[in-house]
């Protein structure tokens, strides 16, 4: 049992769903359950279209729903499929008359409308696949936290072996209902959830995310070219990636299946000969220290010293009862005695922050700073990592350095103007040889 789930760009026009149709079929040697995202961009149009309604704009919702239903129809015609999605787009629009009504939204109506995007490009592309569709409430039960609702995992994983035994079934993310039957969601990009969880339900032999990307790279594309494929990579590994920066995938989505020791591969839709990165439980052995570079940018520098705390307890507690006032979230940090360093990266609380810690300490702040991370599980046994790294950044002023919390990751911050520079020289010093089972170049 194979669990192959295609996001919205892979299912964007009726070209993209033949491609996506391909690719499922060369690997139809064993049974498959497809998971699909909503069309493109259909879950922000159909949000977009409830808040106008309720906002009273209904023409101009109802405008734009003809302009997604057309969209919609234009990519059903090509497979046969336009009576599929006429019930469907009959009742969105009645919702939409409702809501321009009632003038409210709750997140429970949210659910509704949203979940169209999925019931839709679930039909449509189960036509296009000849296989059978599956209707996700049916089989996804969650709590009643509408538009961020938990799995309830018994429930659901009880229901799932009722999948009907058929070699192609096609499902809709992101979507599921509560124990009373009313539509839910399981947050904004949850279809990788829904396949992790209908592939950990199933046992399925491997989780394939089909993206428009090649998989994990050594270096975040968006700095460094250059950057080779990762071709697997630990759990840990991978979500500490993806915290610093790196979108391809949400690590909680893909506990369930980690849970259950299931392998999620990421894969190019566009590119399906590519191998992607494999991402496994435990860690892989690698001859490199290091896994990937993962950059965050437009992160906040806050400098704070106090000699008053000298010899003083409780300087640490004043400073985070700060922040946390202010709900913005520290991510880097570095102490002595009298002063304490950190980095944030939501700026909007900066000047009522600093207000309040100079009424007992000095504060800079130096806005425009980067993190660059590098990650692998080899870093914690590699002697010698450090000073790699500031030869590497010798001509460069780094501001900041941590390595030791999560022992997978050492990171240090630089101005953003030395980004570029920073992560071209370290790439070139920790891949200068790949290990040819964890890498291709
Ligand atoms: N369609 C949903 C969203 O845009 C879920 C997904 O694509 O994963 O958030």
């Amino acid at each position: 049992m194979l669990v192959m789930k295609f996001g919205g760009s892979s299912v964007e026009s009726s070209s993209a769903i033949e491609r996506v149709a391909g690719i499922v079929r060369t690997r139809a040697k064993q049974p498959i359950v497809v998971v699909v995202s909503a069309i493109g961009k259909t879950t922000n149009r159909l949000l977009d279209i409830a808040h106008e309604a309720v906002a009273g704009n209904r023409q101009g919702a109802l405008v734009k729903l003809d302009d997604l239903r057309a969209h919609h129809f234009d990519i059903a015609d090509h497979f046969g499929a336009t009576d599929l999605i006429d019930g469907p787009f009959a009742e969105l629009a009645e919702l939409v008359r409702g809501l321009a009504v009632l003038g409210e939204l709750t997140p429970r109506s949210l659910d509704a409308i949203a979940a169209y995007g999925e019931r839709l490009s679930s039909v449509i592309v189960a036509k296009a696949m000849n296989a059978v569709h599956a209707d996700a409430r049916d089989y996804i039960v969650t709590d009643e936290r509408h538009t961020q609702a938990a799995p309830l995992y018994a429930q659901t994983y009880a229901r799932l072996k009722h999948l009907p035994p058929t070699p192609i079934t096609v499902m809709g993310g992101f979507i599921g209902s509560t124990e009373a039957g009313v539509t839910s969601t399981l947050g904004r990009g949850g279809s990788d959830f829904t396949a992790s969880i209908v592939g950990a339900g199933l046992h399925a032999t491997e989780i394939q995310i089909w993206t428009d990307v090649d998989g994990m790279l050594t270096a975040d594309p968006r700095v460094f070219p250059g950057g080779h494929r990762v071709k697997s990579i630990s759990f840990a590994e991978a979500a500490e990636l993806a915290y610093f920066g790196a979108k391809v995938l949400h690590p909680s989505t893909v506990l369930p299946a980690m849970d259950g020791g299931i392998p999620v591969l990421i894969l190019n839709s566009r590119r399906p000969e590519v191998a992607g990165t494999r991402i496994v439980k435990d860690s892989v052995p690698c001859r490199n220290a290091v896994k990937s570079i993962a950059c965050k940018t437009n992160i906040t520098l806050v400098n704070i010293t106090s000699t008053r705390m000298l010899m003083a307890h409780g300087f640490l507690r004043r400073i985070f009862e700060i922040f946390d006032r202010f709900e913005t979230p520290v991510d880097m940090l570095a102490t002595s005695e009298v002063s304490v360093s950190l980095t944030i990266d939501t700026s909007a609380h900066v000047p009522d922050i600093v207000k309040e810690l100079e009424s007992f300490a000095e504060v800079t702040v130096e806005a425009g700073q980067t993190i660059v991370c590098l990650v692998g599980e080899n870093i914690r046994h590699t002697p010698g990592v450090a000073s790699r790294v500031f030869a590497a950044l010798e001509p460069i002023n780094v501001r900041m350095i941590s390595q030791g919390a999560s022992l997978l990751n050492l990171s240090v911050v630089v101005a953003a103007a030395d980004l570029p520079k920073a992560v071209e020289s370290l790439h070139a010093e920790f891949f200068r040889e790949l290990d040819p089972e964890v890498f291709e170049s």
